[in-house]
C-alpha cells in the first residue's frame, strides 16, 4: 500500500509516479525532478543496493541487502535531490504479506533474526505454529529482513508521507 497526504500533491511535494518508488534515503519530495540521473548516489552506496528505478532514477533493492542509512548516496549527490539531513526521515516501513512461511504453517523465523531493533517477534500460536507480528514504532524501514526472507514476502508501504516533502 503507498500513502500520501493531499497536501503534498496540492503543494506539488509529491509528483503522482513517485509516491511508490523507493528512492535513496534523503530524497527531497521533488527528487524526480532535481536528479539528473548521474549514478553518483549508485556508485557511493557500500551496499550495493541502489539500482536504476523508474526514469533511470535511483531506487534501493533490497533483494541486494539492506540499507545503514550511513548516507553516502546523499552525501555523493551533486545535485541537492539527495540531502543528508533528510536521510533520518526514511519515510518506507516493511510489512509482512500472506506468502510469508510462517503465515502458512511452514516453520521459518529468518526475518527475526535478521531484525537488529527486534521490530519482529513471533506469537505462539496453536499445535506449536508461530507468527510473526512486526511493530511499526521499533522498525526502521532497513530492508534486513526482506534481503533474508526466502519468501520474498516482505512489502513496504510508505510511512511518513510528510516528511519526504518537508523541505522545499
Ligand atoms: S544510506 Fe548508505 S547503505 Fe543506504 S542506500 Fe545510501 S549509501 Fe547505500
Ligand atoms: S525493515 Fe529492518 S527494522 Fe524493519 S522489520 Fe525489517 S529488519 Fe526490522
Amino acid at each position: 500500500m503507498v500513502c500520501h497526504s493531499r497536501r503534498d500533491f496540492l503543494r506539488g511535494n509529491l509528483a503522482p509516479d513517485e509516491t511508490d518508488q523507493m528512492r535513496p534515503p534523503g530524497a527531497r519530495g521533488d527528487f524526480a525532478s532535481l536528479c539528473d540521473r548521474c549514478r553518483k548516489c549508485t556508485e557511493a552506496c557500500p551496499e550495493g543496493i541502489i539500482v536504476q528505478g523508474r526514469g533511470q532514477r535511483p531506487s534501493l533493492d533490497f533483494s541486494k541487502g539492506a540499507c545503514t542509512f550511513c548516507g553516502d548516496c546523499a552525501r555523493a549527490c551533486p545535485s541537492g535531490a539527495l540531502l543528508v539531513e533528510l536521510v533520518a526521515e526514511w519515510p518506507w516501513r516493511a510489512e509482512i504479506r500472506p506468502s510469508c512461511l510462517s503465515l502458512q504453517g511452514i516453520a521459518c523465523r529468518a526475518c527475526e533474526d535478521a531484525c537488529e531493533t527486534r521490530a519482529i517477534r513471533f506469537r505462539l500460536m496453536t499445535a506449536g505454529r508461530a507468527v510473526p507480528e512486526l511493530d511499526p514504532e521499533r522498525c526502521t524501514g532497513c530492508g534486513a529482513c526482506a534481503f533474508t526472507c526466502p519468501a520474498g514476502a516482505v512489502a513496504f508501504r510508505r510511512d511518513l508521507p510528510a516528511a519526504v516533502g518537508a523541505r522545499e
